[in-house]
């Protein structure tokens, strides 16, 4: 039989050293037959009610489940009983061997009987549902939650953004009145400096007066003339080295200079420390885990058929 699935020649063929492909797989006898042999194996009296699957049905099912056996691997006996307590299948040896003291020991006929209605497979179907919604959410859900971080990581870089470039007109602003306060402070001291000069130039002008006034005096003028002049000259002079003085003493000469007041970098570096900080806030779950609580006993306690936990009488 041509097909594309995976071959498998049929066993009994096999033995005659004829290479046939199989179309069924008897589950009780664990062999694949040809159609021949299907027939022949259909109307023997031991296995007429054997349970047959075609071959292609037989590739579909999972291997763990194609590789599950129906005799004891240790004994080679058929598995007849089923051990609740340890979860195994039991060959007759099995029984006597390792679980003699075992109770809740089931004839396997009773225990696989209506198995696919059985509340076990039922839940088994249950839970699985309930785990594919609940990961399908948990996937949509953590999905959402990414956008969502990445729609906050967004939102914070504009923010930064509108932060700095607010920082940036603080400093503007800061710096356009300190300049206003500068040029303020510059024009009061030259204003007050320049009247000084002006007033000095006067001064200047009237000493250079005096001096021609007493070189004159003393090459023209005559004694009492001089006498007199040398006399309310000396007393001016005086007066004005006197205001000199005063004007000294008063700190009308201290040097002055201009210099910022503060270094406004150090300041901001010492108290600022960092332009913000991620705030990243938790929130409760916004999604619903659909788990049976009472799901967990069920999977570990017996098949929950009626009369099953009837001890056998052991032989
Ligand atoms: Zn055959
Ligand atoms: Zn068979
Ligand atoms: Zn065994
Ligand atoms: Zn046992």
């Amino acid at each position: 039989m041509a097909s594309s699935i995976q071959q498998k020649l049929c066993n009994i063929c096999i033995i005659q050293h004829i290479t046939e492909d199989a179309t069924v797989r008897c589950l009780e006898c664990e062999e694949y037959f040809c159609e021949k042999c299907k027939i022949h194996h259909g109307i023997t009296k031991a296995s007429s009610n054997h349970e047959i699957i075609s071959i292609e049905n037989d590739l579909k099912l999972p291997k763990f489940v194609q590789n599950i056996k129906n005799n004891c691997s240790e004994h080679d006996e058929r598995f007849v009983l089923y051990c609740d307590q340890h979860g195994v299948p039991c060959c007759t040896q099995c029984l006597h061997n390792k679980h003699a003291e075992c109770r809740n020991i089931t004839p396997f006929q009773r225990v696989v009987h209506n198995v696919k209605d059985s509340p076990l497979f039922m839940d088994l179907e249950t839970t699985l549902s309930d785990l594919m919604t609940n990961i399908t959410n948990i996937i949509e859900d953590r999905t959402e939650n990414l956008h969502d971080l990445a729609k906050g990581q967004m939102k914070c870089k504009k923010e930064i953004k509108m932060t700095r470039d607010a920082l940036n007109t603080y400093f503007d602003d800061l710096e356009a009145d300190l300049l206003v306060d500068l040029q303020k402070t510059f024009t009061e001291n030259e204003l007050k400096i320049q009247n000084m000069l002006k007033d000095f130039e006067l001064r200047k002008s009237k000493v250079f007066k005096m001096q021609e006034d007493v070189n004159i005096v003393k090459s023209i003028a005559s004694d009492f003339q001089s006498f007199m002049a040398i006399r309310k000259l000396t007393k001016s002079a005086n007066s004005t080295e006197t205001h000199l003085q005063n004007l000294f003493d008063q700190g009308t000469f201290d040097w002055i200079e201009i210099s910022n007041s503060t270094t406004i970098l150090q300041l901001v570096k010492d108290s600022l420390k960092s332009f913000g900080k991620p705030d990243r806030r938790v929130h409760p779950p916004k999604i619903k885990l659909n788990v049976q609580k009472t799901r967990g006993a069920q999977l570990i306690g017996p098949i929950n058929i009626s009369d099953s936990k009837k001890k056998l009488p052991i032989n």
